[in-house]
């Protein structure tokens, strides 16, 4: 069995890797490749989200701010 996650752990973010609670605020980026797919990308703070930029390329990125539920 796989179980390198508690189970009130969301995931962790794509940057810093720090560790992202359910029931918690994360950051999203509205850009549809970094959300969606196999490579869909969380950040824990929107500081995060900027240091995804330089990789990302954007032309037009903004982030934005959820809770962190079960299957969403
Ligand atoms: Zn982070
Ligand atoms: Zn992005």
């Amino acid at each position: 069995m796989l179980a390198t996650m508690a189970s009130d752990q969301f995931g962790v973010c794509s940057i810093c890797r720090a560790p992202i609670r359910m029931g918690t605020k994360l950051v999203l980026c509205t850009v549809s490749t970094c959300n969606s797919g196999k490579r869909k990308l969380v950040f824990c703070s929107p500081g995060c989200w900027d240091a995804h930029l330089p990789t990302a390329r954007h032309r037009d990125a903004g982030f934005t701010e959820e809770i962190a539920r079960p299957g969403g």
